[in-house]
């Protein structure tokens, strides 16, 4: 390993972070756990960020991939008729709830987010676009610069004009009530709008709940509150679905269903693929069929990720995993909450279905505690467990299993990280 690791700084570059001081290399994996080339068995509580929403080595998944390798025929193009990639579109179209949706497959979410943004700004020939302060949509330089997190962020030239909306801060207006809150994000969108550069803006891009921005999440009712202002514009409003989607969230199949509003544009990637790198656009169809020349990748949906994808799809939707995600998701934030609530270290326990986090901070003042987020992940990584960090300090424990974690796996992953929080703090 130690080499592997020494190879990888050779000829990777620097800035391609791998966690742990020891880094791992996964070797092989079944159900939710995966084992190293150290032959050390974890029980997997991230998912390859959310990505294996299945687990590892799902037979119908693996099969499917397989049939497809058997034609011969991994790829061709685009040119050609795909046929899974066909249903899968008729599949995802019809669980959108978008009326006269149509779907275009990528590669990836960065792709997808990207896509999205060239749909909203072409139709409404504007280049002004809002988004969420502290979100995460990718880093080419579309998905980067609606991105509300510097640190995430490799360049300052940006191809949009974006204003950042409140929403996601919260806890930095302890004072205002909840309905006070969602007048004052409704007022800081009328001023944003009365303000901006152009007189229209292309769209609003949002996470219903933030991934890589620590699961925080947006209040149930803003993204409603946002849309009512957005109708008065024809402003398009696009869910970021990348981590949020597929029933990950628990009560609802797509994150912004909390808010009690169908967005016009979703995107989606990671966990429908089960591992396999795709990802996608899902819009009305008049608006995805304006774009004036072509998708932005000839190989997003190539026949083995679609046959993948659907495999995936078919299993989530016939197993339920929603009501999975819901009923554990539950199990595990009651837990954490009776478990670690109280310790001085943590700042808040949260969670929506298997989105699960919890904030570290410093027991003298409550300052963001990124140095205690990396002990515990080491700490609960020597135990047996793998989890995730992130918010927009890196204080942020994230916990994300897949979405067909059984009761006793959720019990002993909350078992170890309880033993991690106490032990490091
Ligand atoms: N949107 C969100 C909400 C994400 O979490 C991510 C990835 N972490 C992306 C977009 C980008 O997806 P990808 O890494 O597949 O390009």
């Amino acid at each position: 390993m130690s080499n592997l690791l020494g190879r990888h700084r050779a000829v990777m570059p620097s800035w391609l972070s791998l966690y742990y001081e020891q880094p791992i290399e996964i070797v092989s994996g079944r159900g939710r756990r995966v084992t190293d080339s150290d032959g050390r068995t974890y029980l997997d509580f991230f998912a390859g960020i959310l990505t294996t929403m299945l687990g590892y080595d799902v037979p119908e998944v693996r099969e499917a991939v397989e049939r497809q390798l058997r034609t011969g025929v991994a790829h061709t193009s685009t040119l050609y008729l795909i046929r899974s990639q066909v249903e899968l579109a008729e599949q995802i179209a019809a669980l959108s709830g978008i009326a006269d949706a149509k779907v275009f497959f990528t590669n990836s979410g960065t792709e997808a987010n990207e896509t999205a943004l060239l749909l909203a700004t072409n139709a409404r020939r504007s280049d002004q676009v809002l988004a969420l302060r502290n979100s995460y949509h990718g880093r080419s330089y579309g998905a980067m610069a609606v991105t509300g997190n510097r640190g995430w962020k490799n360049s300052s030239l940006s191809p949009v004009n974006v204003h950042y909306l409140h929403g996601t801060d919260r806890d930095r207006f302890p004072h205002l009530s909840d309905e006070e809150f969602l007048a004052f994000c409704a007022d800081d969108l009328r001023q944003v709008l009365a303000t901006a550069t152009a007189t229209d803006v292309a769209c609003l891009i949002a996470e219903p709940v933030q991934g890589v921005g620590g699961f925080t999440v947006a209040p149930d009712g803003l993204l409603a509150r946002y849309r009512e202002i957005l109708d008065e514009h024809g402003i398009l409003l696009v869910s970021d679905e990348v981590q949020t989607g597929w029933g990950r969230t628990g009560e609802h199949f797509w994150g912004i269903q909390a808010h009690g509003v169908t967005p016009d544009v979703m995107t989606f990637a990671k966990g429908l693929g089960n591992g396999f790198a795709i990802g996608g656009v899902v819009a009305d169809g008049a608006l995805m069929d304006a774009l004036p020349a072509n998708g932005i990748s000839t190989f997003g949906g190539n026949p083995v990720a679609t046959a993948a994808a659907k495999a995936t799809l078919d299993y989530l939707l016939a197993h339920d995993l929603q009501a999975n995600a819901r009923r554990l998701g539950r199990l595990l934030v009651d837990g954490l909450r009776t478990a670690v609530e109280k310790l001085p270290v943590v700042g808040d326990v949260r969670g929506r279905g298997l989105m699960l986090a919890v904030d570290l901070v410093d027991p003298d003042g409550g300052a963001p505690s990124p140095a205690l987020a990396a002990r515990v992940l080491e700490e609960a990584k020597r135990r047996g467990l793998l989890i995730g960090k992130g918010g927009l300090h890196g204080h942020t424990l994230r916990m994300a299993p897949p979405l067909t974690l059984t009761e006793d796996e959720a019990t002993e992953g909350l078992g170890i990280l309880v033993d991690s929080l106490t032990a490091v703090c």
